[in-house]
C-alpha cells in the first residue's frame, strides 16, 4: 500500500491508474511529473459535492500547478480560478477557462495586467491596498469600465503553519487591515470606476486545522455585518485557499469537514462563498518520478544520486518540505538510509533526507505528493530542461507537457555584435 489511492503497488509496480510507472519511464524518460485524472477529478468533486446547494465557486489557485491540460480538465467541471498574473490570466483563457469566473489576487498587479484582466472581464479583483485601487480605478475609468473588486482583508490569525507560507499575519505584506479596509470601504464614492462587490482574505498554505480559517471567517463575518449596516451591496464571501495535504503523516482536515465547517460557520449569510483552493486539489495527484544515476557510499552517509534536482521540485531545497518517496519496484532487498539528492551544484538539492530504502543503480523512484508548487516552481538552473509532464486517464497516457530541449531553453539569449 502505498497510501495515495491512485498511486498504488500491483505486483510490487507502483501504477498509476491501470499504468505502470515502469512503462511510462521507459517511454517517456525521466525526470517527469505524473498526474491521474482520476485525482484530479475526485479532489474538484470532493470540494463541490461539499458544498451541497450552498450558492458557491470554487477558483482554483492556478500558481499550484499552471499545466494547460489541468486548468482544462477543472474548466469542464465547472471551475472557476484564482490567478496572480496576466500570464496565468492567458492560460486559463487558452485552457478554456471562463473569465467570468476568474479572480485576481497579488499584491502587485500591474497595469497591464489590469488592462488585460479588465478587457477579459474578469469576475472580480481580489485588491491588496489603497495604492493599487487608485491605479485600478484610474485604468477602468480610461477604458470606460467598471471593475469588480474586493478588498484582500488581512485578518491577522495565526495560520500555523511554515513562516514562508503563512499570509494572514499583521506583519505579512499581504492583504489590508480591517480597521483600514472599513475606511476604503466606506470611501466608495472617490471611485466611480470601482464596484466593491466581495470580501476576501486568504491566511496561508498547508493548513492543517480547521481553527484558524474559522478565526478568520468570523473575522470576515464581522466585516461584512459592518459593510451591509453602512448599505454596501456585498454579493460573495471569498475564504481564500489553504487547506494542507498529507505529505507524511500530517492529518489535515477532509474537504469535506473544512467545506461543511466553512458553510456551517457562514450559514445566517446569503452571500455566495468563494473559495480558492490550489495544494488541495493537486497536490497528492501528482508525482515526480526519477531514475537513479549513482549510488555512493562514503564513510559517513549513502547517497542516491537521481536524476531529479532541486530545478524540478524546489519544494525541500525552499521550505525543508518532506514528500514521500517509493520505489517503483518493491525489491525486498537489504534496506539502508539514503540520502536521495540530485545532480544540482548545491548541498540543498536534495529529495529526501535518511530515507529508508532497498536500492540498485538504474532503479526508478517515485517523489509522492508532488502534484502542487511542483513544475509551477521549477526553473533551469545549471541549464537543466524542465522535466516533461504526463497525464494518465485510466489506462491512457497523454503527454500535456513536452520535456523541454536545451534549444528551447537558450532560443531568446543573444551574444554580443564584438
Ligand atoms: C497561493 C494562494 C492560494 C492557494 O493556496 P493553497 O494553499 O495552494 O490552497 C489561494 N489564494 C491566494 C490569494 C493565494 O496566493
Amino acid at each position: 500500500m502505498s497510501g495515495f489511492p491512485e498511486f498504488d503497488y500491483r505486483n510490487n509496480e507502483l501504477f498509476v491508474e491501470s499504468v505502470s510507472l515502469k512503462q511510462i519511464a521507459s517511454e517517456f524518460g525521466t525526470p517527469c511529473y505524473v498526474y491521474s485524472r482520476a485525482a484530479l477529478t475526485q479532489a474538484y468533486q470532493a470540494f463541490d459535492s461539499a458544498f451541497a446547494k450552498r450558492d458557491h465557486l470554487i477558483c482554483y489557485a492556478v500558481k499550484a500547478n499552471s499545466n494547460i491540460a489541468i486548468l482544462n480538465l477543472f474548466a469542464r467541471l465547472g471551475s472557476g480560478f484564482d490567478i496572480v498574473s496576466g500570464g496565468e490570466l492567458q492560460r486559463v483563457i487558452k485552457a478554456g477557462g471562463d473569465p467570468g469566473k476568474i479572480v485576481f489576487s497579488g499584491v502587485g498587479k500591474n497595469a497591464e495586467e489590469m488592462r488585460l484582466a479588465l478587457n477579459a472581464n474578469i469576475l472580480c479583483f481580489n485588491v491588496e491596498s489603497e495604492a493599487e485601487l487608485i491605479v485600478l480605478n484610474q485604468i477602468a475609468k480610461e477604458m470606460s469600465k467598471i471593475a469588480s473588486v474586493s478588498l484582500r482583508v488581512n485578518p491577522d490569525v495565526d495560520a500555523k503553519t511554515h513562516p514562508y507560507i503563512s499570509t494572514g499575519l499583521k506583519e505579512n505584506k499581504f492583504g489590508i487591515p480591517a480597521k483600514e479596509a472599513e475606511r476604503i470601504y466606506q470611501s466608495a464614492h472617490l471611485f466611480p470606476h470601482i464596484r466593491f462587490t466581495g470580501l476576501d482574505c486568504h491566511i496561508g498554505s498547508q493548513l492543517t486545522e480547521i481553527e484558524p480559517f474559522l478565526q478568520a471567517s468570523s473575522k470576515m463575518l464581522k466585516l461584512l455585518e459592518t459593510m451591509q449596516s453602512q448599505g454596501l451591496q456585498i454579493e460573495h464571501l471569498d475564504l481564500g485557499g489553504g487547506l494542507g495535504i498529507r505529505y507524511t503523516n500530517e492529518t489535515p482536515p477532509s474537504i469535506k469537514d473544512y467545506v461543511s465547517a466553512l458553510c456551517a460557520s457562514t450559514q445566517h449569510i446569503k452571500q455566495r462563498l468563494l473559495i480558492e483552493p490550489g495544494r488541495s486539489l493537486v497536490g497528492n495527484s501528482g508525482i515526480l518520478l526519477t531514475r537513479i544515476e549513482y549510488l555512493k557510499h562514503t564513510p559517513a552517509r549513502n547517497f542516491a544520486i537521481v536524476d531529479a534536482a532541486m530545478n524540478d521540485l524546489m519544494r525541500p531545497a525552499l521550505y525543508d518540505a518532506y514528500h514521500d518517496i517509493l520505489p517503483v519496484h518493491n525489491n525486498g532487498g537489504e534496506i539502508k538510509s539514503y540520502q536521495v539528492v540530485g545532480p544540482v551544484c548545491e548541498t540543498g538539492d536534495f529529495l529526501g533526507h535518511d530515507r529508508k530504502l532497498s536500492l540498485n543503480s538504474g532503479d526508478l523512484l517515485a517523489v509522492m505528493s508532488a502534484g502542487a508548487y511542483g513544475m509551477s516552481m521549477s526553473s533551469n538552473y545549471n541549464t537543466r530542461p524542465r522535466a516533461a509532464e504526463i497525464m494518465v486517464d485510466r489506462d491512457t497516457v497523454h503527454v500535456i507537457r513536452q520535456r523541454e530541449t536545451i534549444d528551447e531553453l537558450i532560443a531568446t539569449e543573444q551574444i554580443l555584435p564584438q
